[in-house]
């Protein structure tokens, strides 16, 4: 879900958060990933957006019950077919931290069979979109009776500023 919210306000304004292999080595590091690679490639970039704009596309499918397109289906598949992240354990004995040895092929493949068993378990209905219209951000609904609507109800997240807004609202009333 991280990785799709690379597209910020998505249908509103596009914000698009990965415009360079920067913005893309800048993500991965974000997330934690250790690698010996430094360098990437344009195509790395343009293999990340292409894989995203396949997730967004399948999940809006599933979610509007259309079949998803067989081509994007075909893409998820061969993405996850590379080597993904491998796990190293720290020499402590504890800690792990995720090792790709072809950097963006592993990590998109990691995504992708992430993505492939999120959707194939049936746990996407636990996708959902944030209720905010300028936000529209896709998360992952974890809470059990799987009633949330913003993307985030802590921190800076839409359900925090609605909440502010209705508080904002009922004390105007007030006066
Ligand atoms: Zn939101």
């Amino acid at each position: 879900m991280d990785f799709l919210a690379t597209v910020g306000e998505r249908g509103h304004r596009d914000i698009e958060r990965l415009r360079s292999l920067d913005d893309l080595a800048g993500w991965i590091k974000h997330a934690g990933i250790s690698t010996q690679e430094t360098l990437l490639k344009d195509s790395d970039l343009s293999e990340a957006k292409t894989l995203r704009d396949v997730m967004v596309r399948v999940l809006e499918d599933l979610q509007e019950r259309r079949k998803p397109d067989v081509a994007d289906i075909g893409a998820l598949n061969q993405a996850a077919k590379r080597p993904p992240l491998r796990p190293e354990l720290g020499a402590e004995g504890h800690g792990v931290v995720l090792h790709a040895d072809v950097l963006v092929p592993s990590v998109l493949s990691t995504l992708a069979r992430d993505f492939i068993q999120l959707v194939g378990s049936g746990e996407v209905d636990r996708v959902k979109r944030c209720a905010d219209p300028t936000c529209n951000m896709f998360f992952l609904d974890k809470s059990r009776a799987n009633n949330r609507i913003w993307c985030a109800t802590e921190g800076p997240g839409c359900g925090n500023k609605a909440k502010k807004r209705a508080f904002v609202a009922r004390h105007r009333h007030a006066e």
